[in-house]
């Protein structure tokens, strides 16, 4: 039997133990509701509060990493072996999710953009606020786990906006090496606005990002650095009873931290073809290596335009699908980042 639906408003956050629920946003055009999944859990360990975490999968509905993660961890982790809250939440876009898109259908609205929401706008927008208003203030942590849907294929990585204050910053880039993936990312803000982790940097939370897949699959290897990452934070802070353990036996190294601040590095496609790309994810390409060629069929006795690396660094991001259109971001190119940042 389903976990039975609930008003949002309802939801007890301090009730001892593991409680599953569904929350009910109404719809906006049809009588019914978008039922979004959540689990809470309050450790029942006698011990100081531990510091609260929210980690959040299937913001956008075509990722899937996080969202098998997530769910995964709703169903394991024991509230006896633990203390502090976390909030579990496997499938926040649930109506994208359920037609594995990366948008809402139900009101066109990406949910990475819908922050801080709006308690009148519509399902996307009522959700962020939910969030917002009602799971930020539990916690002081907040994990986004994403992947690269339709839109670039990435490196196994999470990723974060450079802060200000530098006590938060060395702690965000704690808890993003904590995934031990290969790359931890430190990404412009300027590329877009609305974003879950930008309202929680605001509200003054530490939050992470990560890109666990690429191309709507669900990679074993993401998956592990999702769950294994997730628990690792949870024992780093305390709430969970074991040691932090390296994720990637085959790679001794950590994390190689990079960052791509400037727009500069974040390169629309010029003009609309099929793109051939000669480079991996996560590839060090030097100055004017050939990154790929974009193919125009109209013409099949055309040369291709080949595209180069306006810089040498990390091939963070690459246009995933092979049809590409004028404008869409083609390539980010990162750097690495200084040891003692
Ligand atoms: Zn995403």
């Amino acid at each position: 039997m389903p976990t039975q639906a609930i008003e949002p408003d309802r939801i007890a956050f301090e009730r001892p133990g593991k409680h599953h629920y569904r929350l009910a946003f109404h719809l906006d055009s049809r009588w019914g509701y978008s039922l979004v999944p959540m689990t809470v859990i309050n450790g029942r360990r006698p011990a100081d509060p531990g510091t609260g975490v929210a980690i959040f999968g299937g913001t956008h509905g075509n990722e899937y990493e996080g969202q098998i993660a997530v769910k995964r961890l709703c169903h394991d982790l024991n509230p006896d072996e633990m203390q502090g809250r976390v909030i579990l939440m496997p499938q926040l876009s649930e109506s994208a999710c359920a037609s594995h898109a990366r948008a809402s259908p139900e009101d066109g609205v990406n949910m990475n953009r819908a922050f801080p929401g709006d308690v009148r706008g519509s399902l996307s927008f009522r959700i962020a606020h939910f969030v917002k208003t009602r799971v930020f203030p539990h916690v002081r942590l907040v994990i986004d786990l994403h992947a690269g849907g339709r839109e670039a294929a990435f490196p196994l990585c999470t990723s974060l906006h450079a802060i200000r204050d530098p006590v938060r910053h060395q702690e965000t880039l704690l808890v993003a090496r904590l995934f031990d993936t290969p790359f931890v990312f430190i990404y412009s803000r300027q590329m877009a606005s609305g974003l879950l982790t930008d309202e929680a940097e605001d509200d003054g939370k530490v939050a992470v990002g990560g890109e666990l897949g690429f191309a709507e699959g669900a990679r074993c290897a993401g998956v592990r650095h999702a769950y294994e990452g997730v628990r690792n934070v949870l024992c780093h802070y305390g709430m969970l009873t074991g040691n932090v353990s390296k994720i990637d036996a085959n790679r001794t190294s950590p994390p190689r931290l990079v960052q791509a601040l400037e727009l500069a590095d974040y390169v629309p496609c010029p003009r609309t073809g099929i793109w051939e790309s000669t480079v991996e994810p996560g590839s060090d390409v030097s100055e004017g290596e050939l990154l790929g060629r974009l193919h125009d069929f109209s013409d099949h006795a055309s040369a291709p335009l080949e595209v180069r690396a306006h810089r040498r660094g990390v091939v963070i991001a690459l246009h995933f699908a092979a049809a590409c259109r004028q404008g869409s971001t083609l390539y980010v190119i990162a750097e690495d980042v200084p040891v003692s940042t």
